[in-house]
């Protein structure tokens, strides 16, 4: 495989007719003449742009010959060291290996200070050796810095993909042949390119080990990332975190165990009660009426809160053993709310076995200083004495992974070893026997682009993005939000530029932007990657305005435009700052934004700007951007629903049954299709999840109280109301009967 990765001359004789310009032109035309490609330019330019071309090269040569050193006057001389010293910085911010080097006269090297001469590879004189000569020492050193570059199972991988070697093995496309022999094949094999094809290779390929038992070089891989990641131990998913929290489940918990779970945990960790048979006790959440999620209050983690319920809970009590046999909290919510891990070590250590956190949102946290403490896992973190700490995240989420890729991450305590064969059998119990192989790269690409200090600097551009996006929303407000505009959720100063201090994103009792109360002071923290905005309508403590903008209509509006948001809530939406956002993004999202305000002032009919929505729902064609907001905002007011939602996901959930227990009833159809007036008292045998926020709200085993009751008729009459915006929720199964459109739960006999 022949990458591209050109080497790349700086010298502002690059085109010049004088010896400076030709001694540079006969060393690129030797590097050509051995193969090599070489792109000249003649000034550094925009500094940091240009740094950017770090990830395409594979080696800088820049030249600084007595010309451009000025001729020996002190201050052209200062200057010219100035820039060289600040590309060079720039550079080494993101890199620390691609080689530089320095082109000039020999007088010139002896201005080279010391700091900037370690961090090159050489010096070349000019006309000293012959360019032939000088271009294969430095296609050398170039050659090998590539080569250092793929970690171990890409290398394998890509090795074997050019191999050409014929295969009898599966997958029967046969590295991309089998398409060949069709029409739409073909569409497939050009769309997605023979790479991916021949890369696409099934286990029976000794050469590039084991997913499955971890060996070869996908343990190689693995052990790579253990590193990066600071953790003892990393394992590669390719089924997602979804499966990553079943495997760390299932390894350490069992029928009739105690578990300690956030409530408003991912709904894998529901199945994951449900499969192991555990009986869960819940820790509670704070939200404000956005329905944005909170931190559990500190208390709650008080293990004599958690003895208090499970001695509550009438399944808990009846256990054999009361100890907690694991804690899972979600790491960062969907908001981007974070927890001090030593704070909950200090509480629990010891006294739960094993500490879980869900952190699908913050594999970036373990590289940059901003998340001190604030992650499972880190560098010169201590271990725990007695508790096993697991972290799970997807690599899918804000890092190069692509989709589904994963990774389960431990850290051992003082006491206890991890035992690698034993979990290994609940990693089996989830992983296909034929794993994904490009996944698996991805998951070995995605960690090796962390290893500082590259990795910091992604993770620092990232969180000065999403800064910078908070701070043009900012201006906007003020330039032109007299009447309204869009406010981004979180503390109003952090700074006027740069990533400024973390301290301003703590979340303390006394600052009146969350909503979430008594916070303990340095327990918790808002990710600023995460960026929630909020639509006008409806205020912090739930009252609703006399206008409003529900966010269904803003995302709807922003997908007609061509930006997709992640999740939406009432008044609510979100979008996240990964490594892959770019200042373009952004600022496309904020001039959408400006356009709908500007519609929504206008008033402008639904079929001039949403007009593929409108097509598809005729009977919003005429209604003005304006005044539909308002009929949508006016029914939310009439049921009250901010309240509605909130009380509903705070209110006392009472198990009836364990949800394993719950769930086999359905397996064995001793079930019926309950309507939704007669629900209330019932026990559900499904999960019940609203989308928004597309957390579950009942567990199998839970019984129906009124409140969630009066939501689901609320969503019934919302839908029939305002077909096109459908409140989902998960779990509703929804049937014509009579011409009308009944809905039902599935509840035990
Ligand atoms: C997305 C998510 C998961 C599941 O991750 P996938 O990689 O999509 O399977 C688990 N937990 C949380 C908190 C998530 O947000």
């Amino acid at each position: 495989m022949k990458f591209r990765f050109p080497i790349v001359i700086i010298d502002e004789d690059f085109r010049s007719e004088n010896t400076s310009g030709l001694g540079i032109r006969a060393l690129a035309n030797a590097l050509e003449q051995e193969g090599m490609e070489v792109v000249g330019v003649t000034s550094y330019g925009d500094l940091s742009q240009f740094a950017q071309q770090q990830s395409r090269a594979s080696a800088f040569i820049l030249s600084i010959d007595d010309e451009e050193f000025g001729g020996g006057s002190d201050e052209e001389t200062a200057t010219a060291l100035k820039s060289l010293r600040a590309f060079v910085e720039e550079i080494r911010h993101k890199n620390a290996d691609i080689p530089i080097y320095l082109y000039g006269e020999t007088r010139t090297s002896r201005h080279i200070p010391n700091d900037v001469l370690r961090e090159l590879h050489g010096f070349i004189h000019m006309f000293e050796d012959t360019p032939e000569f000088v271009a294969r020492h430095i296609i050398r050193e170039a050659k090998s810095y590539l080569d250092g570059l793929s970690p171990p199972f890409f290398r394998a991988l890509v090795h074997y993909a050019q191999d050409g070697s014929y295969s009898w093995h599966c997958p029967g496309h046969s590295g991309g042949v089998a398409f060949l022999k069709s029409p739409i094949g073909q569409m497939f094999h050009q769309f997605f390119g023979e790479n991916m094809l021949r890369a696409d290779v099934c286990n029976a390929v000794e050469e590039l080990g084991q997913l499955l038992d971890h060996t070869g070089p996908v343990a190689a891989s693995e052990r790579n990332a253990a590193r990066i990641f600071n953790a003892d131990h990393c394992y590669f998913v390719t089924n997602g975190t979804s499966t990553s929290n079943k495997m760390v489940w299932h390894s350490t918990v069992g029928p009739g165990d105690i578990v300690v779970v956030d409530r408003n945990c991912h709904k894998s960790i529901l199945h994951s009660i449900i499969m192991t048979g555990a009986i869960p006790v819940f820790l509670m959440p704070t939200r404000n009426h956005l329905g944005i999620i909170g931190p559990i209050p500190l208390e709650e983690f008080k293990m004599e809160n958690i003895m208090k319920k499970i001695e509550a809970n009438p399944f808990a009590r009846e256990a054999k053993n009361k100890k907690p046999r694991i804690l899972t909290i979600t790491q960062s919510t969907y908001d981007g709310v974070v927890y001090n891990v030593e704070t909950l070590k200090s509480m629990l250590d010891g006294e739960i076995d094993t500490l879980h956190f869900d952190e699908a949102w913050l594999p970036h946290a373990t590289f940059h200083e901003f998340y001190r403490n604030m992650h499972a896992i880190g560098k010169e973190r201590p271990r725990a004495k007695e508790s096993m700490i697991f972290s799970t995240q997807s690599t899918h989420k804000l890092l190069a992974g692509l989709s589904q890729a994963s990774q389960i991450l431990v850290s051992e305590s003082e006491k206890v070893k991890l035992d690698q064969d034993a979990f290994n059998e609940a990693y089996l119990m989830h992983t296909s026997t034929s794993p994904q192989y490009a996944i698996i790269a991805s998951c070995d690409v995605a960690a090796a682009m962390m290893e500082p200090p590259g990795g910091t600097a992604l993770v620092e551009e990232s969180i000065l993005e999403a800064l910078d996006f908070r701070r043009a929303m900012k201006k906007v407000d003020q330039e032109w939000g007299q009447d309204w505009w869009f406010q981004v959720w979180g503390p109003s100063e952090f700074g006027e530029n740069g990533i400024g201090s973390r301290e301003d994103w703590m979340i303390r009792a006394e600052d009146d932007w969350h909503g979430f109360g008594n916070v303990a002071p340095g327990f918790n923290m808002l990710d600023p990657i995460k960026a929630t905005i909020v639509t006008p309508g409806l205020a912090l403590d739930g009252q609703f305005g006399e206008s409003g903008i529900p966010a269904s209509i803003v995302t709807k509006y922003l997908a007609e435009h061509g930006v997709i948001v992640e999740k939406a809530g009432l008044y609510s939406f979100f979008i996240m700052f990964t490594i892959g956002i770019t200042k373009g993004r952004w600022n496309t999202l904020l001039t959408a934004l400006q356009q709908f305000k500007d519609d929504y002032d206008k008033n402008q009919p639904m079929w001039r700007i949403l007009p593929e929505f409108a097509q598809a729902n005729p009977r919003y064609e005429r209604i003005g951007l304006r005044d539909l907001c308002q009929n949508i905002h006016d029914f939310y007011k009439l049921y009250d629903v901010a309240r509605l939602t909130t009380e509903m996901y705070l209110s006392d959930m009472q198990p009836a049954m364990k949800p394993s227990d719950a769930f086999a009833k359905m397996a064995h159809r001793e079930i019926e299709r309950v309507p939704i007036d007669e629900l209330e008292g019932r026990v559900t045998s499904i999960l019940l999840t609203p989308y928004p926020p597309g957390i579950p709200l009942l567990i199998p085993g839970e019984r129906f109280n009124k409140t969630i009751v009066d939501y689901l008729k609320f969503a019934r009459d919302f839908n029939e109301r305002f077909p096109g915006f459908e409140t989902d929720v998960h779990g509703l199964v929804t049937r014509e009967v009579d011409g009308k459109r009944g809905y039902f739960v599935d509840c035990v006999k």
